[in-house]
């Protein structure tokens, strides 16, 4: 009875489940099963305890600094959030007014959009894919809206978008922001980070979650014109004066400035992702061809949903969605070569 209308009504995005009754091959998260770069590791553990007594820099100076170095833009062109999806979120009251045309975004991408245009009152256009798994650039173009948001690789398709297509549809675009939201880029490396320097209606946003393995420290950031950085500072500033805390800011700092470490794990991640979809497609399994850290597999005559049940039985945790084609699907993690093993043998037995 205490409740506002808005929190009775909104229905939360569910996240991946994270169990504790026992130990699962957990391929559900996108999670790195690589550990972080071992100087994320050293700065985590020379962190002076002494230093949690003050709140951190408001604007993560430093981590921005050391970001925009490794993506070759200026400081004034990085926003920190805790998490892309607080970057993501920020970025709806920040670029689209409650009673605009809306933000516009495909039919099957990243659930949490959604979420975030009804939390924010912001009216949302869904444009349904091309043969279900591509982008339709030129319905995204010909619709009505104020502004788009691009998952590319995409959710949880796993689909890429080469940067020239997507430098062809931000030029057609002029007027209004594309935001792309680049959590699996580097899986991919297609990145239109370069294009912010002569695109101002491009924001490109990243995370630390997935090729760099900080997802449990929560760090996300954006790229963009100044002017758009600007914004996402003012609604930062209403809402979370210190959303990226000393610890994240040392440690997230450290891991983007190993590049090399970086470089190695991601195509550890890709030669795996390789084998696994060699692995599937001859089980049947029909399975696009993924850029980003994770497979999305469907077999005829079984459900994401049974699939997802057997291998949690077996000790493998996948994800599915109960929704119109997705629910055919389930997505899979990439995990190390030893978790792709018994992920492929618990199939067999499934399919046995
Ligand atoms: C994982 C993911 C994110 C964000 O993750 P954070 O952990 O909040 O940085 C954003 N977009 C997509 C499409 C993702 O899959």
């Amino acid at each position: 009875m205490f409740l506002s209308e808005r929190a009775r009504a909104i229905a939360p995005y569910t996240a991946g489940e994270q169990p504790s009754d026992k130990r699962y091959v957990k391929l559900n998260t996108n999670e790195n099963p690589y550990p972080p770069s071992p100087l994320a590791a050293e700065a985590l553990k020379k962190f002076d305890a002494d230093r949690l007594r003050l709140y951190p820099r408001p604007d993560a100076d430093g981590l921005r600094a050391a970001i925009a170095k490794a993506e070759g833009v200026s400081p004034e062109n990085v926003f920190c959030g805790n998490g892309s999806d607080e970057v993501l979120a920020l970025c709806f009251p920040a670029f689209f007014d409650t009673d605009g045309k809306g933000a516009c975004f495909a039919e099957y991408t990243y659930s949490f959009y959604d979420v975030f245009a009804r939390f924010f009152s912001v009216p949302c256009v869904k444009i349904p894919m091309k043969e279900e798994f591509y982008l339709d650039f030129d319905r995204m173009g010909a619709c009505s809206c104020d502004g788009y948001l691009i998952a590319n690789p995409n959710a949880p398709t796993g689909v890429g978008v080469p940067r020239g297509e997507m430098e062809r549809f931000i030029s057609s675009v002029p007027d209004r922001i594309v935001i792309a939201d680049e959590a699996y880029m580097d899986f991919f490396g297609e990145s239109c980070v370069p294009l912010t320097a002569c695109y101002r209606n491009l924001l490109v946003v990243k995370t630390f979650s997935k090729s760099y393995s900080l997802a449990g420290i929560r760090c996300g950031y954006a790229v963009g014109d100044a002017a758009l950085i600007d914004g996402l500072f003012r609604m930062k500033d209403c809402f979370n004066s210190y959303p990226v805390d000393a610890v994240c800011q040392e440690v997230c700092g450290a891991a983007i400035a190993d590049a090399k470490y970086h470089a190695e794990t991601v195509s550890r991640v890709v030669a795996e992702r390789g084998r696994l979809r060699e692995a599937l497609l001859a089980l049947g399994f029909t399975v696009p061809e993924s850029r980003a850290n994770f497979l999305f597999a469907g077999r005829s005559r079984l459900s994401g949903a049974e699939i997802y049940r057997q291998l949690k039985d077996r000790g493998v945790l996948v994800r599915y969605w109960e929704k119109p084609f997705l629910r055919d699907f389930c997505r899979i993690t990439v995990g190390t070569r030893e978790q792709n093993d018994v992920l492929i043998a618990k199939l067999k037995e499934i399919l046995a």
